[in-house]
């Protein structure tokens, strides 16, 4: 039994005043939304407010990063301790933003993934290929040594949410098809039984990110292993994300 996220990655996007008013927004149009998980991952500096915003409501609050250790003498870092502090229950580990930007590569990366089970928070950790890794036919290659780096039999799988990310479909507008996610989604699921055993591999979500948007998020939720999206920039605006969570089917919850 899996039931959709839908997930909003704010990556360094609204002030105070502007998160109030996106969670107001979200708020008022989940009323009568059921069977659909939605969360929200502000920038840090929002955690302890918007904790209070979505407090009573169906919103879950994530990070979009940790630092590995509890602690320690590395400036401008936060930790899983801190985060939990904050009330977040997910943190957003290996975005592509993290790995192409900031470098973090597998090792890192699966300390950090231990890091965040460890302290008894939910991993979303993101994977997915780069559009020259796409047209040279290695996508699939690269899908599963990101994945094989960070996850193996000792991260708990149900403290772990999988986010298919291809590169080049992040804040470009250019979005993978329905069948071509579906393919990595099934890819990535087959490792996973791997990993786990199939009755595991099945109640893990996987989720898919790259400019989905209202009017291409139903076919995209629609794919048998597409269990939610983590969704960026039309996350910002509170009716394209209530238009994205509406189009998740409660129904995958029987899949
Ligand atoms: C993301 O940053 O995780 C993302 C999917 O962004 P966008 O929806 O803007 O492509």
């Amino acid at each position: 039994m899996r039931t959709p996220l839908i997930a909003g990655n704010w990556k360094m996007h609204k002030t105070l005043a502007e998160a109030r008013e996106l969670v107001v927004g979200i708020r008022g149009g989940l009323t009568n939304v059921n069977g659909v998980e939605v969360l929200i991952c502000p920038p840090v500096q929002l955690l302890f407010p918007m904790a209070k915003a979505v407090a009573g409501t169906k919103i879950m609050l994530g990070a979009q990063n940790a630092h590995e250790a509890t602690h320690g003498a590395f400036t401008g870092e936060v930790s899983v301790p801190m985060l939990k502090d904050t009330g977040c229950t997910h943190v957003i580990i290996g975005h592509s933003e993290r790995r192409q930007i900031y470098k973090e590569e597998g090792p890192l990366l699966a300390k950090k993934v231990r890091a965040v089970v460890g302290g008894g928070l939910t991993v979303i950790y993101c994977l997915g290929e780069t559009l020259d890794e796409r047209e040279s036919g290695r996508n699939q290659a690269v899908v599963e040594r990101q994945l094989a780096e960070a996850i193996t039999a000792d991260v708990p799988a149900d403290r772990l949410i999988i986010a298919y990310e291809p590169v080049w479909a992040i804040g470009t507008g250019r979005t993978a098809a329905p069948k071509q996610a579906q393919e990595v989604h099934f890819l990535i699921r087959t490792r996973l039984a791997g990993v786990y055993g199939r009755p595991m591999a099945d109640s893990i979500r996987i989720l898919y990110g790259g400019s989905v948007k209202p009017d291409n998020a139903a076919a995209l939720l629609s794919q048998p292993d597409i269990d939610g999206a983590l969704v960026g920039g039309a996350c910002l605006v509170s009716g394209d994300f209530l238009a994205i969570i509406s189009a998740a089917p409660a129904s995958v919850a029987e899949r």
